[in-house]
């Protein structure tokens, strides 16, 4: 039997990894947008804080469905509705009998993250290359297919944050600045690095 995913401490950790670099990120979208991600990002964790107890009684699944809905409702900005939109996604797609309470079998999640980032990148209308969140997220989409070790997941997230960096955006407020936007990270794309850093300190060395 799989150990039970611990939801609360999941929340925990995703919480702390934004609250611990609002700054960093605030930084990276003053130079290619308006500053704000750092602080949307932390408005919509706090807000899945404040219902730590609630969420952390739930089936996984329901817990991410409920997690999207607290982040929409919670950011303004292109990051909440694309946070929010990957993580009603994954948990629809975990919703079934056996996926309950467990990171459950492998392929499930693998195809369930795959569907998820399909559906971000049909809700901002972007792909791979645009310098987007979707850079980050595609990478370890396609890394679940190789491996399960979060520590290996994040240190491709890693790479592929700092993969943006020579991108010229094409989508979102970063898009305005053309060439300009070139030599900086994606803030979102950060975000989603952090987010990778912080599933992966559950799991523990390898
Ligand atoms: P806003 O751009 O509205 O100020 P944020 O600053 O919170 O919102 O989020 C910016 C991030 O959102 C970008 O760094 C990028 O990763 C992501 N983003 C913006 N537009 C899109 C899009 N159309 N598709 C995918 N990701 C996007
Ligand atoms: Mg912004």
């Amino acid at each position: 039997m799989e150990k039970p995913i611990d939801i609360k401490a999941l929340i925990v950790a995703t919480h702390a990894a934004i609250a611990n670099h609002v700054d960093e990120l605030t930084s990276l979208d003053a130079a290619i947008g308006d500053g704000d991600h750092g602080v949307n990002m932390k408005r919509g964790f706090d807000a899945i804080l404040a219902d730590v107890d609630t969420l952390a009684l739930m089936p996984l699944s329901d817990a991410l469905l409920a997690a999207g809905t607290r982040m929409v409702m919670s950011v303004g900005g292109a990051s909440g509705p694309l946070f929010s939109t990957f993580l009603v996604v994954l948990g629809r797609e975990l919703n079934t009998e056996n996926a309950r309470h467990s990171l459950l079998d492998e392929q499930r999640m693998t195809n369930a993250f795959a569907v998820a980032v399909d559906a971000v990148a049909q809700r901002g209308k972007a792909r791979e290359g645009e310098k987007t969140l979707l850079d980050v997220l595609f990478p370890i989409s396609q890394a679940l297919n190789l491996t399960r070790n979060c520590a290996d997941l994040a240190s491709t997230a890693r790479q592929a944050a700092c993969a943006t960096i020579p991108l010229k955006a094409t989508k979102g407020r970063a898009a305005y600045l053309g060439s300009r936007s070139i030599g900086h990270m994606d803030p979102g794309a950060r975000s989603v690095s952090l987010l990778m850093d912080a599933v992966a300190s559950l799991t523990g060395p390898k």
